[in-house]
């Protein structure tokens, strides 16, 4: 096995990547196989080497910890799942107070504010599936909350 130091074309982001042998890489740049785990862009060459002195920035360090074929991952453990969730709910949860229940007029509302009829608000509400669809055909930004919620208006 043989690492080496790559950089992305469109990002110049950096990564190191495992290959069996030098004419591995090179086979694998050929025919795009190699992408940027930051970006995705499939056009990467080799990096300048650079003195590894000092500390490395943060985002360095956490992309030279992926293995090289970043793109695959491998089915989560139900204990991480479960974590993950756990945090995604907990930043909903921060974000939420701030945005303002509209209940069923989200679509309504939505629309308002992307027309200008309204005033740029961050909301939440109601929508069903095709005034979900209606509104991302009209690339009126919403999306999904990731953990549903109790309509305040349905708690006691
Ligand atoms: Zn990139």
């Amino acid at each position: 096995m043989i690492v080496f130091d790559l950089c992305c074309a469109a990002g110049d982001h950096r990564f190191e990547a495992w290959f069996a042998s030098s004419d591995g890489f090179a086979d694998q740049q050929a025919r795009g196989l190699i992408a940027c785990p930051i970006c995705g862009d499939n056009e990467v060459v080799k990096a300048v080497m650079a003195p590894r002195v000092g500390a490395k920035s943060n985002q360095q360090a956490i992309v030279a910890a992926k293995p090289a074929d970043a793109a695959v991952a491998n089915e989560p453990s139900p204990e991480l799942v479960r974590k993950v969730i756990a945090e995604i709910a907990a930043k909903q949860a921060e974000m939420l107070p701030q945005s303002r229940w509209v209940g069923r007029d989200f679509a309504n509302a939505a629309r308002a504010m992307h027309e200008g009829r309204a005033k740029e608000d961050l909301i939440h509400g109601q929508a069903s599936p095709a005034e979900a669809e209606a509104l991302r055909d009209d690339g009126i930004a919403a999306m999904p909350l990731l953990v549903p919620i109790a309509p305040p208006d349905a708690v006691n």
